[in-house]
């Protein structure tokens, strides 16, 4: 490490070979080296002794809703960074539809690119959209940088971002596999929907009701099937239903290319608990009973989940009404979902090794990233985040940082405090104290 400018040291760092006492070596933003932990700090270079806080690598947060610009009274580029960077993101990958325009053709990227450019406190890529008659726009947009593109298979919430049918998707999703791209995509079929009762008002049981678990597995089987007949690569988001579990795992001991995600709140909070008008707990599919959650956790241990992301998604809180047909479908957990994981992960027996895989290197994997972000290892970027496991925090809203400050999360009691958060050797946020932002675009590598 003779030319490194920073050494960041500590007794627990969570590296690919597991959790070690290293010194981590930084020089120009990039890990140069891992060295045993009371290896020589050269002259040149300060020493950042962390004791026994954890150092683990920067979470790749490959699930937000930014909505900026367009919605900028539900979130924007400033305060989604910096909610992301408090709670130990470093990198975020920016979901193409609530913003105004979405990013469905070349120039509506270039668009979000240059509203983003200024306010990113951590690194930012986007998602592209697929939506009925883009098709066209699908390689330009890849070509310009994007990791992927999002459909719909059911009314995504917001007009300007319609679903695709099943003819659509086939049309599309041929497309992206000639170029070798990845389709990640919301699964509800909306005839099994439509087919639900729809009682609307205040009552949890009868919004659970109206977003069955079938509507999730027949739109899963359905994307299977096309993803197995182009060996095309798909990715299925935010997944609540554990009744899809066997069909993927099937799938995916078949050879078919897909990947999937879950999120904070399926792991963390149980439809038992939802008070009935608590329209914070609204989010499509839903927040389902405990008994499903125990068998998501069970497929994440067995890797037919593969990552965990926060699918933050606010609105202004007028609209997290108590109503919940009508109520904003959206969870806003950027900062709390290192710790809400954590928490429930350690109650489980499982490590903060296991989150970092989930929630940082494979979801860098996911969009291609993992041989720069999502490892403590040489050649990557030096983004981290130093935590305090066994610490607890209240979940106060004034305290978040995103713009509305609504939250599943209040008053909960959650393990896991973030102490410090790095991005390419520097110390972004500490204490609730921020610099200036320094986070940079990201492009898909070719
Ligand atoms: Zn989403």
């Amino acid at each position: 490490m003779s030319d490194a400018e920073l050494v960041l040291r500590s007794t627990r760092v969570i590296t690919p070979e597991g959790t070690r006492p290293v010194s981590v070596a930084v020089s120009a933003g990039t890990i140069t080296a891992v060295l045993p932990h009371d290896a020589p700090v050269p002259g040149t270079a300060r020493l950042e002794d962390l004791g026994d806080d954890v150092l683990l690598p920067g979470l790749v947060d490959t699930h937000v809703h930014v909505n900026d610009p367009g919605r900028t009274e539900w979130e924007g580029f400033w305060t989604a960074t910096r909610a992301a960077a408090a709670g130990g993101i470093t990198t975020l990958i920016d979901m193409p539809l609530n913003s105004l325009p979405p990013t469905t053709t070349v120039d509506h990227l270039r668009t979000k690119q240059r509203v983003a450019v200024d306010k990113a406190h951590v690194d930012v890529g986007f998602w592209g959209g697929a939506l009925p008659g883009n098709v066209k726009d699908l390689r330009p947009l890849r070509d310009a940088g994007v990791f992927g593109f999002k459909a719909f298979l059911s009314p995504s919430g917001v007009d300007e971002f319609p679903h695709l049918d099943q003819e659509q998707l086939a049309r599309s999703l041929a497309e992206i596999s000639r170029f070798g791209g990845l389709l990640i995509v919301h699964a509800e079929d909306p005839h099994r929907l439509a087919a639900a009762p729809q009682r609307g008002g205040p009552r949890y049981a009868d919004f659970l009701a109206s977003r069955p678990r079938d509507a999730e597995d027949t739109a899963i089987a359905s994307l299977l099937d096309q993803a197995k007949r182009l060996h095309a690569r798909v990715h299925v988001l935010h997944l609540s239903s554990s009744d899809a579990l066997p069909l993927i795992a099937a799938a995916k001991a078949d050879g078919v290319r897909v990947t999937v995600e879950t999120c904070p709140h399926y792991l963390t909070l149980t439809a038992e608990e939802v008070p009935d008008g608590a329209g914070e707990f609204k989010c499509c599919p839903p927040i389902r009973e405990a008994a499903n959650q125990d068998l998501l956790w069970q497929a994440l241990a067995d890797g037919t989940i593969d990552c965990v992301v926060t699918d933050h998604s606010p609105s202004t809180a007028d609209l997290k009404t108590g109503d919940f047909a009508t109520a904003w479908g959206g969870i806003s957990g950027l900062q709390l979902s290192l710790a809400a994981v954590w928490t429930e992960a350690r109650r489980r027996g499982r490590g903060l090794e296991d989150v970092v895989r989930w929630m940082s290197t494979r979801t860098a994997g996911l969009v291609g990233l993992d041989a720069r972000k999502g490892a403590i290892a040489p050649g990557h970027d030096a983004d981290f985040a130093v935590l305090a496991p066994d610490e607890t925090l209240t979940v106060d809203p004034a305290a978040l940082q995103h713009r509305n400050r609504v939250t599943a999360y209040a008053g909960k009691t959650l393990y896991g405090v973030v102490r410090s958060t790095w991005l390419r050797g520097e110390r972004i946020v500490a204490n609730g104290e921020f610099t200036e932002p320094k986070g940079r675009l990201l492009r898909r590598t070719p």
